[in-house]
């Protein structure tokens, strides 16, 4: 099943290490909301990053931005 629309990324790249680092917790039941908090942890070296949620992140391939 496809979710709603589009959120953060499952992973994202470490700024510090250039590591993988992975979200933490699951997809909201109601789906992503702008201003939800997202944490990922790098796995190399552990660093904690809180991302959110802004509406940029939540618009679908169906709303071309060019
Ligand atoms: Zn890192």
């Amino acid at each position: 099943m496809a979710p709603a629309r589009p959120g953060p990324p499952e992973s994202i790249t470490c700024i510090d290490c250039g590591g993988e680092c992975h979200r933490l917790g699951d997809e909201p039941e109601m789906g992503w909301e702008p201003g939800d908090l997202v944490v990922y942890r790098c796995r190399d070296c552990r660093d904690r990053w809180d991302i959110v949620v802004d509406a940029d992140d939540l618009d679908g391939p169906d709303e071309p931005s060019f």
